[in-house]
Formats: structure tokens, sequence, C-alpha cells
């Protein structure tokens, strides 16, 4: 009972590999909808070109040792110099025409995982699972040489073997059929043309193609094995961290500097020397299956030809039937095993296509809803947190707790609090990063899960603290788009006090940012990013404004023109100013403190200084008090900007 469950067991999952392997072609047809009619092109050519050699030889011999008419002769030559040129001639063609493909079809793919890498959810895409699986799929395509595209040329073997076996069984089948005998003819002859040998080489043949198969289903088992193994993929993975963090060549300062060469080295051979040890063994197992089936399949032919060569020595073949009996058989052998080790091959393959899907099947968490954001008069909102409580997907610590917050239309709040208090994560709610574990984000009054996602999103400008830019013209970063509105970016580069720096540049606002891939690329420094990411977040013209941390990496005079500026940069928007400077945030009418992420104090600068034992009073101090001992004045903008910080 337990036997036929596993056999049950094993029949669904080679349905399952299957039905898996169809949607791959599927996919891989609307991906690339030339790819397949070219593979069966290219798949045609190899499959009947050797035939047609075996053909017209046995053809041309037997004219030769018969009839030797000269014009049968020319025309077989001819027909065989006809059909060859035409088989190499359009497998060329298929074979270079497919190479193109095969490019542009490998863009495809990978622009594809990005694409849904940008769509899915943040959260989604932040779950190490998600990671895991993109590493499985480079893994497969980079280290493995495992591509999708892989599955047309399997499908091509599969049609070669297919003729192979469907045109070898119609040339060679009379070999297998036992002619009558002459009533004298010798015993030799009798054995030659006896049915039970020809059906016992017939097995032996069969026999042999079958222990080829099987060979080929325990390479595949290892190699699935090997594509599944977290520590391949582990190891995989420190490998490649190496190799993008030392293309880009930033990095190369520190690397210089502490002489990390070496570290990084032994790192590079550490994470490798697991990954190269399993890939040899693999190797080993593939040598091993490789020369027993060659072992096989060279003796049953070795038998064949035998065979063949005893039959013609029995007086029962012809010199044209020992050509294509035997080119017949070795065609048959090759084909017949193609053919099942394709088979096994493209279940294989189904698990190649089952990491993709996995991958571009993964669901979004967050509920999407289709509620219209209605209009105001002034384009303001009302926002509130309402017993807010969160904690990161994996993770048992709470990061916010019961936060309760009002944020007025048209109100700046400054936002303050030690590194770690939950600022960022507040903002992350805010912007439908992640939503709430416990309580509700209200806008207008109204849950903002009900609201449309991308429409609620638009109403944020942000700049993160770990904002990023992209290698691609200024006014481009800025427009987040091909195409922008040059008074806007202008207008939005001075507001961010970056317009002189851009103005000065060869190409203005078409500079390329960076010089990673343009040589007239200009490298900016921190502070100038930062400027470029606030001008990113003017440009959107999004009701809320909300800059993190805006200003770190600013020089004290750009944080001052900042501040100065803010009234007039956020205009009429409601604005979120977060900053652990508390004197950056003294310009806000209303201050929140955050701590271990509680809303614990909220009030103007002054009211919340009234409050002696008050955590607003003791970081304002602790700053202060930093800034007297080095210059012995007030505690200012320009002078907290040079302040350490305070966590
Ligand atoms: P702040 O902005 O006040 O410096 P954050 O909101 O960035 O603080 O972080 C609050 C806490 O949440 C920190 O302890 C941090 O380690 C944790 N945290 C931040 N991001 C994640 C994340 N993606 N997964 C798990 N924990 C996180």
């Amino acid at each position: 009972m337990r036997q036929k469950n596993k056999r049950q067991g094993e029949k669904h999952s080679w349905r399952r590999d299957f039905q898996i392997l169809g949607r791959g072609i599927r996919f891989v047809g609307r991906l690339e909808p030339r790819m397949i009619p070219i593979g069966i092109i290219k798949a045609l050519c190899p499959a009947l070109s050797p035939f047609v050699s075996i053909i017209m030889t046995s053809q041309i011999l037997n004219t030769l040792l018969t009839t030797r008419d000269v014009q049968t002769l020319a025309a077989q030559v001819l027909i065989t110099i006809g059909l060859n040129w035409f088989f190499s001639s359009l497998a060329d063609w298929s074979v270079n025409y497919r190479n193109v493909l095969i490019l542009s079809m490998a863009r495809k793919q990978w622009m594809q995982l990005s694409t849904k890498m940008m769509e899915m959810d943040y959260q989604t895409a932040e779950n190490p699972q998600t990671h895991l699986l993109y590493q499985q799929i480079w893994d497969r395509c980079v280290y493995m040489g495992r591509d999708l595209w892989g599955v047309v040329e399997k499908i091509e073997s599969l049609i070669q073997g297919l003729i192979s076996v469907v045109v070898s069984i119609g040339i060679t089948a009379a070999l297998f059929i036992s002619v009558p005998t002459a009533e004298n003819a010798s015993p030799f002859t009798r054995v030659m043309a006896s049915p039970y040998l020809s059906a016992a080489l017939l097995a032996l043949v069969v026999l042999s193609v079958v222990a080829s198969v099987m060979f080929s289903l325990r390479q595949n088992k290892a190699v699935i094995k090997m594509s599944a193994d977290k520590e391949f993929s582990r190891g995989n993975r420190i490998f490649d961290y190496y190799i993008n963090h030392l293309q880009d060549y930033k990095t190369g300062k520190d690397v210089r500097l502490y002489h990390q060469r070496t570290l990084i080295r032994e790192e590079f051979n550490r994470s490798y020397n697991g990954v190269s040890k399993k890939l040899i063994a693999l190797c080993r197992c593939n040598g091993r299956f490789e020369s027993l089936r060659s072992a096989v399949s060279v003796t049953v032919s070795g038998l064949v030809y035998l065979f063949v060569g005893c039959k013609a020595l029995a007086g029962l073949l012809s010199v044209g039937n020992i050509v294509q009996y035997t080119g017949g058989v070795t065609q048959f052998i090759s084909g017949f095993s193609m053919l099942m080790t394709q088979l096994a091959d493209l279940k294989m393959m189904s698990k190649d296509f089952e990491f993709y899907f996995d991958y571009l099947d993964r669901k979004n968490v967050l509920p999407h809803g289709d509620r219209c954001i209605k209009s105001t008069a002034d384009g303001r909102h009302e926002l509130e947190f309402r017993d807010v409580s969160f904690r990161y997907p994996g993770s048992e610590n709470w990061v916010l707790r019961h936060v309760n917050l009002k944020l007025a239309a048209g109100e700046r709040l400054a936002v303050v609090g030690v590194n770690g208090s939950g600022k960022t994560t507040m903002i992350k709610l805010l912007c439908r990063l992640y939503d709430p574990v416990e309580g509700q984000i209200l806008l207008d009054g109204v849950d903002i899960r009900e609201y449309d996602y991308e429409a609620y999103q638009n109403l944020f400008s942000v700049v993160f603290q770990d904002f990023k830019l992209f290698a691609l013209e200024v006014a481009q970063n800025i427009a987040a788009d091909v195409d922008y509105d040059p008074a806007r970016v202008e207008e939005a580069l001075r507001q961010a006090g970056l317009w002189e720096r851009v103005q000065a540049m060869e190409k203005g606002i078409e500079t390329p940012v960076y010089k990673e891939y343009y040589a007239d690329g200009v490298e900016i420094s921190g502070g100038e990013a930062q400027k470029l990411a606030i001008a990113r977040a003017l440009y959107r013209q999004a009701a809320f404004v909300i800059l993190d941390e805006p200003t770190a990496a600013l020089d004290p005079i750009s944080e001052f023109e900042i501040y100065s500026r803010f009234d007039s940069m956020v205009g009429e928007r409601t604005a979120v100013y977060i900053s652990h400077r508390l004197s950056s945030c003294r310009f806000c009418r209303r201050i929140v403190v955050f701590d271990n992420g509680e809303v614990i104090q909220s009030g103007s600068h002054e009211e919340l200084l009234q409050d002696e034992g008050g955590k607003y009073y003791q970081l304002w101090t602790a700053q202060a008090q930093y800034y007297d001992e080095e210059s012995q004045g007030e505690p200012d903008g320009l002078g907290m900007a040079a302040a350490s910080e305070p966590s």
C-alpha cells in the first residue's frame, strides 16, 4: 500500500513538473515569440541532415554496384550536395538568429525580475525569503548556466531526437525482420537470419537506451540537489556581495586606507571554497555517469556493427544496406538516448521555472483600497495616528507603541529623538511602506488602507536618510522621469540651494550625475546629493513634505540656508521634519519627542524646555553643553550643525 502511494506521489510529481513546464514554455513564448519557431527550424536541420548522407550514400553505392547509370549517379550526387547545402545553410542561419534572440530574451527576463522587485510591496521586497528566491534564480542562471531559454534548447534536442528515432526506425526496420533463407543455406546464414538473434539485439539496443536514461536521471538529481543547497546559495551570495561592492569604486577609499585587500581576498576564498568543493563533487559525479553512458553506447554500437557485418558476410545484405543499417542504428541509439535525456532534463527544468514563478507570483501583502482621495480647496489634508503600534515582520520587538499623533493641514511638525527611537519607522507607516500592526492611520478621518494605494502615496514628497540617486541626468533625477519641466527643475534646485552649482556644470541640468556610465558625468559630494534629493521632493509638489534628517550631510551654511528657506520651500504644504539635532527643529511650531517607539512629549520648543525633567530638556542641554565647550556660545542652527550626534 505504501509502495502504491509512493508511486502515485511520483506520478503526481511528474505531472506537476510538466504542468509547470507547460507554463514555462508559454511564458518563454510570450517573452520572445520568435524563439520557439526558430528553435524548431534549428532542430530540424541536424536531425534530418545525417539521414540525407546515409540514404544518399546507400543509394549511390547501390547504383555503383548495380546499373552504374551515369545520369542516375549524377542526379543522386547533385541531390546529395543540394540537400546538404540547404540544411547546413538553414542550420547556420537559425543558430545565428537564435543567438540574437537569446540576447533579447536575457534582457527581457532580467528586466521582468527587476520590474517585479520594483512593483512588489516594500515589505515583500525586504523579506529574506524573497532574497533567497532571487538568489536561487541568479545561481541557476549565472553559476549553473540554466537560463530559461534553455527550455528551447531542450525542445530542439527533443525534436531532433524524435525525428532521429522515427526516421532511423524507418530505415533500419528491415534489418530486424528475418528473411526466409534458401533450403541449402549454411548454418551461419540460418543463425544470422534467425528472428531470435534480431530480437535479442533489439532488446540490447533498448536496454542500452534505458540505462543511459537512468544515468541522466541520476545526474539530474545531483544537479537539483546542488541548486537547492542553501550553503551553495549562501556561498554565491557572499561572493556576489564582494564582487558588487568592489565594482563600486567608491569602496576603494576604505579598502586602501584600511588595507582591506587581504581581508576581502580571504572572505572571497572562504565563500568560494565551500562552493567549489560542491562543484567539483558535481563534476566528478557527472563524469562518472558520462563515461558509463558512452561505454554502454560504444559496446552496443559495436555489437550492431558486428551483426550487420555478419549478415553481410552471410550474403543477406547488399553493400548499400550495410551503410544504411549501420548508420540508421547509430542514429537510433543517439536519437533515442537524446529523446529520453531531454525528457529528463525538461523535468528538471521545471524546477528552474518553479523558482522563477514562485518569485513572480509573490503576493503583495498590503491591502489596496479603491477609495478616491477627496480634493480639498487648498490641496491640504489632515493626518492622524490613532493608537498605532508596529513591529517589523518576523521581529518580536515593538518599534512603535501606542502612538497617537495628529497632523493638522498646513502644520509644520518636528519629530526628535535619539537614534532607533522609531522616527523613520513612523514615516514608513505614514507612506504605507508598511501598515500598522495595531491601531489606525487616518487621512481626513478615513483609514488610509481604504484609499487607492498609488494615489495615496502621491500625497507625499519624502527625503529619506538613505535616499538614492541614479546615474542619470540631474533633471531626470529631480523629476524622477525622462520628461521634465526645465523651469520647475530650476525652481526646485534654487529652493534646495543647488542651482548655482548645477548652472556651472557644462551641460547644466542635463549633466549626468556620477561617472559610472558617462565620461562627462559629475561626481557630487554627499551634501550636494542631499540637496538634489531635497530638490526632487520639492519638484513633486505633493501635499505633504517629509524630510528625514535632511541636513545631516550639509555644511553649516547650507544647513542654515535650508532652515531659513524652509517656510518658502514648503509653502502651503504640510511638513514633517525629523532630526536629532534639536536646534534645527526650533522653527517648527510643534515638536514631538520619540523615545523607545513612544511619543513622550509634545509642544513648542519653549514649552518643552520648561519641563526640566523631560527628555527634550535632557537632549537639548546635552547638545548645548557640547556647543558651549566648543565655542562658549548659545546653541543655534549653525552651531549645532557642527555638534556631535546625541545618541
Ligand atoms: P530612528 O529613525 O529613530 O533612528 P528607526 O525607525 O530607523 O529609528 O528604527 C527603530 C528601530 O527599528 C531600530 O531598533 C531598528 O533597528 C529597527 N528597524 C529598523 N528597520 C528595521 C527593519 N527593516 N527590520 C527590523 N527592524 C528594523
